[in-house]
């Protein structure tokens, strides 16, 4: 039985795959054309691909059973799903809070941190230096200003307080008009890089001296005051490596901001709408988005005297995956999974992980899963596993963990067939079984890696079709993805597994790095550079291309060039295919059987082959329960070569002596067991190949199976 193709139905990538094929901007297009339809497209859309994939799968010989794929849109994986949230709220890992959190204006929704780092790119933006004033001057008569530094300007009215260090030395220096500016000590080079040009210090002054002080917010007038707001405070997250050591602090949009506001009580201001457009609070820049008000916001700051520094960064900032937009950090309603409740026993699982290459292990992923951040998984999004968490008007909630259930709660019967998506879902009415009162969902889908991450269980529709008393379907024996993934895949199936069985989800874990092109450019379709797969193996063979990157170090990025790939793939199956070839030449007139057991041999040169394959057949065995395929792959290439150069070029006058003596007898005995041998070491590597070989041997006689795949 082959292994289960499967796939991921539902997220993002197919609602703007949708909205794209109707030219769509902004979400309010969806509701206008219907919830439902525009759900029922992307049930549609999901299948595109599905074909393709089918066909470059069998062509490339890559065995799955697509016959009984699952879908993560079937009823059936979505129950197995919201089993998991329920049993991760009963552990008090499924929590909703108010969070800063990664979002997408354009998709309306936020993101998870995985999500994120997928998505740095590298853009160039304002780089701003504002000065705000101080409502008392630093000197009797002075006006005096705070420089703050920012490169999103579409934030600033949204400022709060300025945040400074507590101990680090700051100074005050007279500007053009007299009046005194305040950075950090430290800053003032970044400034004045010329030393005969920098301004000569008037005041030095420890952070601790500027905290407390109030100061004229940015766009007087615009944030409702309150005692605690448009002062400077202390905090720990200042640094002198960029800006001027005094810091721009807008609760609503930065985590560091957020975390101030809330210990000295600032509250948060929000101007942007969903959609991230200003709303009419400030009347110059309504109905943009974003960051193209930064022009006029700067426009307007400098009119009013306030812009002291206005230039360009080119820096990298985090992109929307799916859609490319620039993202916003943003202070959210969301649902988390509290990943840092687990940290200990994620890290304890992910020892017991065999990494290929190993220092991901430590490295890549052991670091992400320190860090210890929670997972944010709630999506304001249509087409998704709807979060099963329904609020009662009393202030609980109720966590629905199957349909059964739902049942129970749901004021008449289920629909047949019951399609637990929205809309469908949120037409049925729910009641309160404690309190008799009408509940309402909380209005999300949840994160689409969420649905990836519970593939091991749910693709058997865990704990319903099988569950306990059987064994959890975790650790698989392994899984294989790119380095990117290790935010990913690798962490969601990592996530669940130990949350919800307490073990590691997978035993091996392959990590291939991205080829890259000649030049050394990460291959991308956006960047126009990527070869078409299906196209190459048209080119090169499947078995050529699949011998090319088992010899290439594919866990490290290399440069992908067909010329390469052809010296190392298709050199070492054409070595191979001649040498078959002269056997089938010679077998066909000589029409000795190839054996089937090690021949009792006398030559030297044919126990030495001999013993070369059965050192191999150790070596690649163990490589492969390592899955290690570069190993297994390098160990039959030099085989190969050992046999086409050495064995069979002093070979040669053996086949061609007159009649059946029991030297040609025994060099037929070697040659046969020698192809045997590699067809057997070579089927899960080069498939095609190996039963190329088998068919040369056994094609026509005797054979011991009738291919090599079904040999044990
Ligand atoms: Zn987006
Ligand atoms: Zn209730």
């Amino acid at each position: 039985r082959f292994p289960l193709a499967g796939w991921d139905c539902h997220g993002l990538p197919v609602e703007v795959e949708v909205e794209k094929a109707h030219h769509w901007t902004n979400k309010k297009q969806i509701t206008e054309f219907g919830v439902a339809a525009f759900v029922e497209e992307c049930r549609r859309s999901v299948m595109t691909y599905e074909a393709a994939w089918r066909r470059f799968s069998e062509r490339v010989g890559y065995w799955l059973d697509f016959d009984h794929a699952y879908y993560t849109m079937d009823p059936a994986y979505v129950e197995s799903v919201w089993w998991s949230l329920r049993e991760l709220h009963d552990q008090g890992l499924l929590t909703k809070g108010h969070y800063v959190v990664p979002y997408c204006a354009r998709c309306e929704t936020s993101l998870a941190l995985h999500e994120v780092a997928q998505g740095y790119r590298e853009t160039t933006d304002p780089s701003v230096t504002l000065r705000l004033r101080l409502e008392e001057p630093l000197l009797p008569g002075t006006e005096s200003y705070l420089l703050v530094w920012t490169t999103t300007p579409w934030t600033l009215p949204a400022n709060l307080a300025v945040a400074v260090g507590e101990e680090l030395p700051y100074v005050a220096f007279r500007g053009e008009e007299g009046a005194l500016h305040v950075l950090a000590e430290a800053a003032l080079p970044r400034y004045f890089p010329e030393e005969t040009h920098r301004p000569g210090v008037v005041l030095r002054l420890p952070g601790k001296d500027l905290v407390g002080r109030r100061y004229r917010p940015p766009f007087p007038g615009l944030v409702p005051e309150s005692d605690a707001r448009h002062r400077v405070y202390a905090a720990d997250f200042v640094t002198l490596e960029d800006g001027t050591g005094l810091v721009h602090t807008a609760p609503s949009f930065g985590a560091d901001d957020y975390a101030l506001g809330k210990r000295v009580g600032l509250g948060v201001f929000d101007p942007l709408d969903s959609s991230g457009r200003f709303t009419s609070v400030l009347p110059l820049v309504e109905g943009r988005s974003f960051k193209e008000a930064d022009a006029r916001l700067l426009t307007d700051l400098a009119d009013r005297g306030l812009l002291y520094r206005n230039e360009k960064i080119v820096h990298t900032y985090p992109h929307c995956w799916r859609c490319d937009r620039p993202l916003m950090y943003r202070a959210l309603d969301s649902w988390f999974v509290g990943t840092h409740e687990i940290t200990e026993r994620l890290l304890r699982h992910n020892a017991t992980v065999d990494w290929i290459p190993a220092h991901v292990r430590e490295g890549r992923f052991g670091n992400f899963l320190k860090e210890g951040r929670d997972w944010a998984i709630s999506r304001s999004r249509y087409w998704g596993t709807p979060l099963p968490i329904w609020n009662c008007p009393r202030g609980h909630v109720e966590v629905v963990g199957s349909f059964a259930q739902l049942k129970t709660l749901a004021r008449g019967p289920l629909p047949e067939p019951f399609d637990p998506h929205r809309p469908y879902l949120d037409e049925l009415t729910l009641v309160c079984p404690t309190h008799g009162e009408t509940l309402s969902r909380e209005p999300y889908v949840i994160d689409v890696w969420y649905d990836s991450g519970s593939a091991p269980f749910a693709q058997i529709h865990w704990p319903f079709a099988t569950g306990p008393p059987d064994e959890p379907p975790v650790p698989l024996d392994f899984v294989s993805e790119g380095v990117d993934q290790t935010r990913g895949w690798f962490y969601t199936l990592h996530v669940l597994a130990g949350a919800l069985f307490d073990r590691p989800a997978y035993r091996h874990a392959i990590v291939n790095e991205f080829a890259l092109d000649a030049q050394g450019r990460k291959m991308s379709k956006s960047r126009g550079n990527a070869e078409d797969p299906l196209a190459l193996v048209e080119r090169m063979g499947a078995d050529a291309l699949r011998m090319g990157i088992y010899l290439s170090s594919y866990t490290e990025a290399v440069r992908y060039t067909e010329q390469a790939f052809r010296q190392s793939g298709v050199r070492m199956l054409t070595t191979l295919m001649n040498v078959v070839e002269f056997y089938r030449t010679n077998q066909s007139l000589d029409r000795l059987p190839a054996v089937d057991a090690p021949p009792r041999v006398s030559r030297a040169l044919d126990r030495w082959i001999l013993s070369r394959l059965s050192a191999a057949h150790a070596t690649v065995r163990e490589a492969l329960d390592r899955y290690d395929a570069h190993r297994a792959a390098e160990t039959l290439r030099e085989v190969v070569d050992d046999l086409s150069t050495w064995w069979l070029r002093r070979s040669r006058v053996r086949f061609w002596a007159e009649g059946l003596d029991g030297e040609k007898v025994e060099a037929y005995a070697t040659f046969s067991f020698a192809l045997r041998q590699l067809a057997l070491l070579l089927a899960p590597l080069a498939p095609f190949t190996a039963e190329h070989l088998w068919q040369a041997l056994y094609g026509t006689g005797h054979s011991p199976a009738p291919s090599v795949h079904l040999t044990e």
